[in-house]
């Protein structure tokens, strides 16, 4: 049985004519799947029952499933999801104020191996689908309403996997979402991050230059870069800003810079100096992250006064700086940690 979030609309107009359909039965399912989130065939009541029935036996509808559900004290929900072939993934969905943030995963496990990432330590198992992302972002829509009474605001593409090694897909989670017949969300509240894939990031300023650009840098030194992350070894931190740059005279975004900051690792005065460096040929503004450490990798969070002194180096050159201080300390929270858990041992 095919799997009915594969077809596009077109598919769908052509096989409703091979059905001796009418074509606006192709837009009425269009938006069951893509704008309802229906569950269920049996559910398209506006579908008459033939052609329900008819769907039935040609169509598999894999759901994802919750398996798993942490709720943290500072709001925040963790959520492990079962795919349709047993693998799993995890999503976060993150409340401030009058918003709220969905963290959902690429990829299940990463192929990217960077040191200090929980998600590392389960390697590669598949690209996820378009429909598994979306469908990501579908469970934090309605859980968001549910949990703190306000919509789902914004999307990252930051938990597992490197979304940039799964452009077709990510691309075409992203049309679906932000489609009129789909979610309808804007493309400026979804950011996509990298590791710092450069033919991705070349790609994203022609095809989807409307989305934000985020991208994990955690080190301005080539060489420890491509000791904490690997891909450094692939594409050079000049290879990077060129990339990076291109994307910039090509869209006008201002990109994010993910600097997660591991004590006495990356955030001593010299780091803080190359990271400005760095950041001098586009606009940026920098997060600087808390560690979240986990039982996968050695480090640790920088020390308060570290931390400090490096902000303020910062800002001291006029860097725009936001800290981001690392949610849901009391669940398994880094990215890749509760899938680990989970895992037979
Ligand atoms: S940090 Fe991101 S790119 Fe690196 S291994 Fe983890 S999931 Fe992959």
């Amino acid at each position: 049985m095919e799997n009915i979030y594969e077809l596009t609309l077109e598919d769908w107009k052509q096989w409703m004519r091979d059905h001796e359909q009418p074509a606006y039965r192709a837009t009425q399912l269009y938006e069951w799947l893509w704008k309802r989130d229906a569950k269920e065939i049996s559910g398209m009541q506006n579908l008459p029952l033939p052609l329900r029935e008819m769907l039935e036996r040609e169509f598999r509808m894999p759901q994802i499933k919750v398996v798993e559900r942490q709720e943290s004290a500072d709001g925040s929900v963790k959520y492990a999801l079962r795919l349709e072939d047993g693998q799993q993934v995890e999503s976060v969905l993150i409340p401030s104020r009058e918003r709220s943030t969905v963290c959902i995963s690429s990829q299940a496990g990463c192929p990217l191996g960077c040191r200090f990432c929980a998600t590392a330590h389960l390697g590669f198992k598949r690209h996820l689908t378009a429909y598994e992302m979306y469908a990501q972002v579908a469970l934090a829509r309605s859980e968001s309403m549910q949990l703190y009474g306000h919509a789902l605001s914004n999307i990252v593409w930051m938990g597992m996997g490197e979304p940039l090694l799964n452009f077709d897909a990510v691309k075409s989670a992203v049309g679906r979402v932000t489609a009129a017949d789909g979610m309808a969300m804007s493309p400026s509240r979804i950011t996509v991050s990298t590791s710092g894939i450069c033919p991705g990031i070349r790609r994203m300023a022609k095809e989807m230059p409307s989305v934000n650009l985020a991208v994990s840098l955690h080190s301005a030194d080539d060489l420890q870069r491509r000791e904490l992350m690997p891909v450094g070894k692939k594409y050079l931190l000049t290879d990077l800003s060129d990339a990076l740059s291109a994307y910039h005279e090509s869209t006008g975004n201002r990109i994010t810079i993910e600097y997660m900051l591991m004590d006495k690792v990356n955030d001593t005065m010299r780091h803080a100096e190359l990271l400005l460096k760095f950041c001098r040929r586009f606009p940026v503004k920098v997060n600087i992250i808390e560690y979240n450490p986990h039982p996968y990798a050695p480090y640790r969070p920088s020390a308060a006064g570290r931390e400090a002194a490096f902000v303020r180096m910062l800002e001291d050159k006029n860097l725009i700086v936001n800290i981001r201080r690392s949610k849901g300390r009391d669940i398994a929270a880094a990215c890749g940690q509760l899938v680990n858990l989970r895992r037979p041992q």
